[in-house]
């Protein structure tokens, strides 16, 4: 069996062409959503993040704010900041892009945006609003899985879903999402004593762990609903051949020799793609569906609010 793709890029193009849909609505009743995205120090990989979810506000019609802070902003600096933005009518949704420098306490940070803005769904109040099943915003990576699992009508309701990885911002709030959603839920974790055996009773498998191609076609259930959170980087031909099937050997190691990587998920394509249903690549899977996420998010955030 060769798994079917759960393909991200159109799942994403879904959700923007709503959330464009619904802006166009606002705007004529003199709305618009606005983002702040705030990007402290230097780190490429947040500017290149920064930059795209600004992109991507512009394309769909909300206004977005770019705030820029010099590396050594300490937190009371920040926290002015935040304060100026939970204010302002204009802005409703405050996005501080992660990792902060060292010196700045980021849950301090975190916890003093006002929770009706808060569209990465990091407050505690809002986590709490997860945890009870109540309306809030939801973290936009896991909202993004559930969306494709939805757009795909891979029925959630009894399944068995394991979910690999317990952070703050993937594992948990998956398992919250998927548990709401009446599935079984397994959280599987670095001290899960025989992680193999838990996967491969899983109708649903969420791999959210940060290591290159670490569930293979052994963890996984025929049939089985596979999807890959993991964004890591493969940067020798060696690991290339051993991740890849032929179809997509050559592609990859071209990309490996032009800048030195290729995007690699947690999950390997080449084994888990022959024993799974279904299948979201990296990239083109999860990844697009952030951003999507948050774009719906800060509308959600704007109606909520005004
Ligand atoms: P974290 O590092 O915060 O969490 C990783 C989790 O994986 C931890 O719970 C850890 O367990 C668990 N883990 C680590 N090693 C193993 C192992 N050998 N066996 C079982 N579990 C293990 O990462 P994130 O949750 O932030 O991100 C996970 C992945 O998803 C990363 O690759 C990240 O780049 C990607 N990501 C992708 C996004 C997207 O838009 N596509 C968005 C966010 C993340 P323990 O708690 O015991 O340490």
């Amino acid at each position: 069996m060769s798994a079917r793709v759960l393909n991200g890029t159109l799942v994403a193009e879904v959700i923007r062409q709503g959330v464009a849909a619904r802006v166009g609505e606002l705007a004529a009743r003199g709305i618009r959503p606005g983002l702040a995205v705030v990007l402290v120090g230097e780190n490429p990989a947040s500017r290149v993040y920064v930059g795209s979810k600004v992109r991507t506000c512009e394309a769909l019609g909300l206004y977005s704010e770019k705030i820029e802070l010099p590396v050594e902003t300490t937190t009371e600096q920040l926290l002015g900041l935040v304060v100026e933005l939970n204010e302002r009518d204009d802005i409703d949704g405050i996005l501080i892009q992660l990792p902060l420098p060292p010196q700045i306490e980021t849950r301090r940070i975190l916890e003093a945006i006002d929770p009706a803005k808060d569209v990465d769904g990091f407050h505690a109040v809002n986590v709490g609003r997860l945890v009870r099943g109540e309306e809030g915003l939801v973290p936009c990576t896991p909202a993004g899985v559930i969306e494709m699992l939805d757009h795909y009508g891979i029925d959630i309701a009894g399944a068995n879903a394991v979910v690999i990885g317990r952070s703050d911002i993937v594992g948990k709030p998956m398992a919250l999402l998927l548990l709401h959603r009446h599935a079984t839920v397994t959280i599987c974790h670095s001290r899960t004593r025989d992680l193999a055996a838990e996967v491969s009773r899983a109708d649903i498998v969420i791999a959210a762990i940060g290591r290159a191609a670490m569930v293979t076609g052994e963890f996984i259930r025929e049939g089985a609903v596979v999807v890959d959170v993991g964004m890591n980087r493969a940067t020798t031909a060696e690991e290339v051949r051993r991740i890849f099937g032929d179809a997509e050997q050559a592609a990859r190691l071209e990309e490996v020799a032009r800048r030195g990587y290729t995007l690699v998920g947690d999950v390997e394509p080449r084994t888990v793609g022959e024993k799974a249903a279904w299948l979201s690549p990296v990239p083109g899977g999860v990844g697009p569906l952030t951003i999507a996420m948050l774009m719906k998010n800060t509308l959600r955030a704007a109606e909520a609010r005004r």
